[in-house]
């Protein structure tokens, strides 16, 4: 899939429109989720244009796939000290994905269950 730079996180990536962003590098932003889902829901968002996790990890150099998972960590233990967390990346429109830009879903701060809901 072509990346589509009128994305909602493209958008918010060149400050067309507002997020309520909790950090920034030089290879991530991390916002809170619009609809949070948990206590804690933040996303984090490369900088480069990437549509999915499979897309980001085929096309992005090594320090840009560092440089985000390093900030993931970071943001985790910011937003939500030591305390438990779930991941999630949903990739393709099957799996959920409604943003075709890459994200990690930072989730906290209730149980969570175990894996799928449904
Ligand atoms: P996904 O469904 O995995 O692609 O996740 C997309 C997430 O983006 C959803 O949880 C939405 O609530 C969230 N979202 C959509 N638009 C915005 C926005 N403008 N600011 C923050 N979060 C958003």
């Amino acid at each position: 899939m072509a990346y589509d730079s009128d994305n909602i996180f493209a958008k918010i990536l060149r400050g067309e429109i507002p997020c309520k962003a909790v950090y920034e590098d030089s290879y991530a932003l991390a916002f809170h989720d619009i609809a949070p889902a948990a206590p804690v829901h933040v996303l984090v968002i490369p900088k480069g244009a990437f549509t999915s996790f499979a897309d980001f990890m085929a096309r992005a150099a090594a320090d840009e796939v560092q440089g985000f998972f390093a900030a993931v960590a970071k943001v985790a233990a910011q937003e939500n000290g030591t305390a438990d967390f779930r991941l999630i990346s949903n990739n393709g429109a099957e799996a959920g994905q409604t943003v075709p830009h890459f994200h990690v879903h930072i989730l906290a701060g209730k149980p969570m269950g175990h894996l799928l809901a449904d």
